[in-house]
Parts: structure tokens; C-alpha cells; sequence
């Protein structure tokens, strides 16, 4: 008759050969499956009652029309609706009035009431919570006391009989058992399809995650090289200034230029110069810390933030990074190729306390180490700080 959810989204398709496919709610195919074989065994268990109470033929005809023809007649109805689910909701209304109707007009007897009532119960709890009790009370109090009018009208008394013969208790637990199995695999077979699907939509949620970090990543990297890129390294070098000056720490910026790169490109070609960078870039990623940030600024010129370093520390690994550059030999296309770099190294607190002038004082310095040859490592110094005041912001 029914399972223990409901959901108006899912349909199935009724898939019969040579003919259009037409869609059919979950609700309405499962409550027709399970109508139909209940109502045919509790039909049965009626139709047995009726033999043991000596009925006319008429109402072997009703109970074959209530029994086997109200499942299609049901099902037929919600599957022409537009609102499937609504118009099988109304099903399970009329089941529990045919219900009523039915265990009032055999005069209660106790087996076939509780069969013809129980399964009603559940769905109605199911489907409507325990608002659906009330209504049952109402529709199946409804139904019987129709069936009990109709006999006072039509004889003058109400023939109560609670009692059924063994025979018509036993079909009665027969149908019963083929209901609830029948309910209890339908609520398992949802359940598992149910986190069939909430597992699939969670490995669906890891994977949009981690391609979201990926994106994100991605954004604040240089594609040549892997290092961070600028839009990184003002937002790590803001908040690393802040940090930095809200705990007395110090803070170092390397700001490193390959030495007559263009040669390498104009002599080798552009994919030449390409390696050569990616070499470097190689270089810092083995040198940095984790505390540390390396990216590429621009062009052939690199950054080293360099967290919770003083200057001198500063100055010293600076000048092993030039060291070990200096000797790396890149291989590329059976060319070995090598360069030198410049590097100039500026520091909070002693040269600035604000992003863009220890940039522009470690750029300064650079710039002097450019002057004074190339291949060396200069800290800013009074010299340069009349023309990193100069620099725009
Ligand atoms: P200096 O010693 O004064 O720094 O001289 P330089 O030749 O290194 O500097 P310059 O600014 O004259 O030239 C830098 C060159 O770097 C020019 C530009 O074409 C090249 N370049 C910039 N980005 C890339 C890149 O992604 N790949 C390659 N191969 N070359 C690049
Ligand atoms: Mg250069
Ligand atoms: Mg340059």
C-alpha cells in the first residue's frame, strides 16, 4: 500500500512495449504493487467470511469488484492525474472509507476489521504523521457508521458479529504478513537507494571542494613557475607586516633579479629563458621555510618574504641563494646554460613598516646591487633612501 517516505520529484517510467512511455510517481507504482496483492488476499479472507456466513451471490460480486478492481481503479485514477502523489494521497483516503464501509457492513468481525483497519493506520501515520490518526478515526468511523445506517434503514438492526472462523483468521494473517513484508521491503529498498544517493552526492561535494581549492590555488600562482604570484604576495606581505609589528617581530623581503637575462633569451630563445626561471624558481622552493613566501613578481624578478627574520639572517640567505645560483648549470636542449642574480634585502623594522616602501626599499637596493656589477647582494642602506621615498606607493 504504501512506504514510509514520500517525495514528489521522483518518478519512474511505465515502460510498455510499442506505446508511448509515461512517466509514473513512485508512490502511485508502489502503492498499486502493493494494493493489488494485499487487496486480492484480504478479498480472499472476505470472500470466506461471506461463505461462512451463508451470503447471497451480490456481495461475492462487490467483493470482487472492491477487491480486484479498486487497485486498478486506483491506479488508473492517479496515473491520469496531473498531480499524481495528490490524487494517490486521495486513494489512501478512500481505502480507509471502502475500509469502514466494509468492517461495518460484515458487522465488525474482529480479524477482518483489524486487517482492513491496520494497514490504513500505518499509512495514514506515514503519510500524514499522527494527524493522519484522527482522520483515520474519522474516515474509517465514517465508513462504518454508513454501513450500519444502511442496515437500520434497510432491515431496522445493525447484525453485529465480532467473531470469524479460523479459516478467515488465517487468510486474514496471511494478507497481513504479505502487507507488512511487502512495506518493510519497500522502506528498505528507498532507504538504500536514498544513501545510494546521499553517497553520490557527497563524493560529488569532495570533488566540487577540491577543485575549488585547486582553482583558488591556481589564482594566486604563477603558471610558468608554480610560486606564488603578486596579487599573493600583497596580501601575505599586508598581513605578514601587521603580525609582524603586533608581536616585535621582524620581517625580511628579498627581492632577487636575474643579471643580463634578456642576453639568455636573445641568445638561446625564449624556452631557454623559460628553464632558466623555472631553475630559479626551483632554487627558493627548496630554500623557503614554511613560514616563508616565495613568488614571482614580474618578469625575471622574484620575492622572498621571509617570516620572523632579522635582517643580518636575512643578508645571509640571500647571499647562499646567489651562491647556489651561480653554480646551477640548466640543461636545455643540449645547452647548458647558467646565470648569476642580484638581490636586494630590505627589513621591518629598521627600513619601512609599510608594504609598498619595503618593496620599494628592497627594490632600491637591487637596483644598487644592479649598479655595483651585478651577481651581488645589497642591503638597503642610507644611500638608497632618498629614492625609495621618491617611489610611488
Ligand atoms: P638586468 O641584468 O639589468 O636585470 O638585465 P635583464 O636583461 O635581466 O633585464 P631586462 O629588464 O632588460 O630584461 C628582462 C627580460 O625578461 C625581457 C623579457 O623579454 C624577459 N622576460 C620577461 N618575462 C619572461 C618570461 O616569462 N619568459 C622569458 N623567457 N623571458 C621573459
Ligand atoms: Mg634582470
Ligand atoms: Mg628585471
Amino acid at each position: 500500500m504504501s512506504a514510509p517516505v514520500s517525495d514528489d520529484s521522483v518518478a519512474a517510467t511505465a515502460a510498455t512495449a510499442g506505446r508511448p512511455q509515461r512517466s509514473v510517481h513512485w508512490l502511485v507504482r508502489m502503492n498499486w504493487r502493493n494494493r493489488t496483492s494485499f487487496y486480492a488476499m484480504l478479498g480472499l479472507a472476505v470472500a470466506s467470511h461471506l461463505g461462512f456466513t451463508g451470503t447471497g451471490p451480490w456481495a461475492f460480486a462487490l467483493v470482487a469488484v472492491q477487491f480486484l478492481g479498486f487497485p486498478h481503479i486506483a491506479y488508473w485514477r492517479a496515473l491520469r492525474s496531473p498531480r499524481q502523489r495528490h490524487t494517490e494521497m486521495q486513494n489512501l483516503w478512500l481505502d480507509v472509507v471502502f475500509g469502514g464501509l466494509w468492517a461495518g457492513g460484515l458487522g465488525l468481525p474482529l480479524w477482518l476489521t483489524f486487517s482492513l483497519m491496520i494497514g490504513n493506520c500505518i499509512n495514514m501515520v506515514v503519510f500524514y504523521d499522527l494527524r493522519g490518526l484522527p482522520r483515520l478515526l474519522l474516515a474509517g468511523g465514517g465508513g462504518v457508521a454508513a454501513s450500519a445506517a444502511g442496515w437500520l434503514a434497510a432491515t431496522g438492526r445493525w447484525p453485529l458479529n465480532l467473531e470469524t472462523h479460523n479459516v478467515t483468521a488465517l487468510l486474514c494473517i496471511a494478507a497481513l504478513t504479505v502487507y507488512f513484508v511487502a512495506f518493510a521491503h519497500d522502506g528498505y529498498m528507498r532507504a538504500m537507494a536514498q544513501h545510494r544517493t546521499n553517497e553520490k552526492l557527497r563524493q560529488q561535494f569532495d570533488e566540487i571542494q577540491s577543485l575549488q581549492t585547486r582553482l583558488r590555488d591556481q589564482a594566486l600562482r604563477d603558471p610558468l613557475t608554480g610560486l606564488f604570484n603578486r596579487r599573493q604576495l600583497d596580501a601575505v606581505l599586508a598581513a605578514e607586516l601587521q603580525r609582524s609589528q603586533a608581536q616585535h617581530q621582524p620581517l625580511s623581503l628579498l627581492m632577487i633579479d636575474i643579471d643580463h637575462f634578456k642576453r639568455i633569451n636573445d641568445t638561446h630563445g625564449h624556452a631557454a629563458g623559460d628553464a632558466v626561471l623555472q631553475s630559479l624558481a626551483q632554487l627558493l622552493q627548496r630554500h623557503v621555510r614554511p613560514q616563508d613566501l616565495a613568488c614571482r613578481h614580474g618578469g625575471e624578478e622574484f620575492v622572498l618574504l621571509l617570516a620572523e627574520t632579522p635582517l643580518a639572517t636575512a643578508s645571509e640567505r640571500a647571499e647562499a641563494l646567489r651562491r647556489a645560483f651561480e653554480s646551477v648549470l640548466v640543461e636545455f636542449e643540449g645547452e647548458v646554460l647558467s646565470a648569476t642574480l642580484s638581490c636586494g634585502v630590505a627589513a621591518f623594522p629598521q627600513h619601512a613598516d609599510q608594504p609598498h616602501t619595503l618593496t620599494a626599499c628592497a627594490d632600491q637596493a637591487l637596483y644598487a646591487a644592479k649598479l655595483q656589477g651585478r651577481n651581488r647582494v645589497k642591503v638597503f642602506g642610507p644611500e638608497q633612501r632618498a629614492a625609495a621615498a621618491a617611489e610611488p606607493a
